[in-house]
């Protein structure tokens, strides 16, 4: 055992480190800060003295991130939270309140709708959900009780682009702030603060991040629109973990290049699909076939890293394609170094009514690809061949069928 002084000094020893020249950030994993005096701690509790005070409202590692994300998005500051989700509910406490209404598009990430829906709608704050192009149904579902206008621009599965712009305008006629959930496309290819967005918001787990490793969520615009998130931070506690943070400033380092190479991939794979003989239909807003190419092109740097397609009729065969894929690994996420699959119908989108599936677009037989940074032509020969044996596989139980009714 330690004597009482080696068992104190084994706690203190060391604590006043210097790591002011690390070329790496240092990770400040701490929940708590230490003082001056009494005096400090109460001016910084208070807010009359800038400083840190305790790691649910501020970390100098997660400060430093989103510090970096302001600069990305061209912001005057951003606000960090535990997961895309938590940054939304926090903007929901921050900006609206019971009798005011939220706007949102149909084709918003799953949660985001069930969020509002199952859980805001209990608290007064009335929902309405209008499909994404359908301007008229903008127009009409704003009024001068709407504190919040919700969309996400590409949005996921079916890669439907809002004019950001046109939405701001129709927002802003009726003081109603717009929210852009930029997940899909980060701050290199598309920022939509320049459009007119008040608050851009990311699921920072995925692009950002970029390699699968943590979940986590950011929030940009004016500091005034800041300052509240900030003060609901503070109180709700849905704060980013240093580490996290951390690991997120890394993965921004190669940013730029990730989204460059994975749009330059995802549209040569689009292109290659769309020419597929084995592949119903392609959707993806890089091609010129999209009903929101030209938007797109617009407001946008790139396509991004998401192409959904239709194998054969039914969830059949885009189940037999996805089981049969050797790459490309199935997981419901978007945005890592490696290429994934999933089925929106049966899981992202397996909460929504099919009246909603079906009023995006989301059908059973369409199959979400995340395309990574592999070899192009590896990952297009992992879906030929799946697509072969998928198909393959229908024209055997078709036979299977005939022979049946032959015999009897
Ligand atoms: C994943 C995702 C979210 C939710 O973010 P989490 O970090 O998982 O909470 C929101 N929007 C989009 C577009 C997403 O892809």
């Amino acid at each position: 055992m330690f004597n009482d002084q080696r068992a104190t000094q084994m706690l203190r020893i060391g604590q006043d480190a210097d790591f002011s020249d690390s070329f790496c950030e240092p990770l400040a994993l701490t929940s708590a800060y230490s003082f001056s005096s009494a005096r400090e701690a109460a001016a910084r509790f208070g807010g009359t003295e800038p400083g840190n005070v305790y790691s649910r409202f501020t970390n100098p590692t997660v400060n430093t991130f989103e510090q970096r994300v302001a600069f990305l998005e061209e912001a005057e500051a951003a606000v960090a939270f535990a997961s895309g989700m938590a940054a939304l509910s926090a903007v929901v406490m921050a900006f609206a309140a019971s009798g005011c209404n939220i706007v949102c598009a149909r084709d918003v990430f799953g949660t985001t709708l069930i969020m509002l829906r199952q859980h805001f709608a209990r608290y007064g704050i009335e929902v309405r959900v209008v499909g994404m192009l359908d301007y008229d149904a903008w127009e009409k579902a704003i009024d001068s009780d709407t504190c919040l206008v919700i969309v996400e621009t590409p949005a996921n599965p079916m890669q439907h682009v809002a004019d950001i712009a046109r939405l701001s305008r129709m927002a802003h006629a009726h003081g109603a702030l717009l929210l852009v959930d930029s997940t899909m496309l980060t701050p290199i290819l598309q920022r939509p603060l320049r459009q007119g967005a008040d608050l851009v918001l990311h699921s920072a787990g995925k692009y950002m991040d970029g390699h699968g490793r943590c979940i986590a969520g950011v929030v940009c615009g004016v500091d005034t629109l800041m300052q509240p998130l900030r003060a609901v931070l503070r109180s709700q506690g849905a704060c980013l973990s240093p580490m996290n943070a951390w690991l997120l400033l890394k993965s921004l380092e190669t940013l730029e290049l990730r989204m460059q190479r994975i749009s330059a991939n995802t549209l040569s794979m689009a292109r290659w699909l769309d020419k597929h003989p084995n592949v119903a239909a392609v959707f993806y807003s890089g091609l010129e076939s999209h009903p929101c190419h030209d938007i797109a092109c617009a407001q946008q740097a790139g396509f991004g890293g998401v192409v959904s397609f239709e194998v054969g009729m039914s969830q059949k065969e885009a189940w037999a394609c996805m089981d049969a894929l050797q790459l490309i690994s199935i997981a419901t996420n978007i945005g890592d170094t490696r290429s994934m699959v999933t089925h929106p119908a049966s899981t992202t989108h397996g909460r929504w009514s099919p009246e909603d599936r079906m009023s995006c677009g989301i059908g059973d037989n369409l199959l979400r690809l995340s395309v990574g940074l592999e070899s192009l032509a590896d990952l297009q020969q992992d879906i030929d061949v799946a697509l072969k044996i998928a198909l393959e596989q229908k024209s055997q139980s078709l036979q299977g069928c005939s022979l049946l009714e032959t015999l009897e």
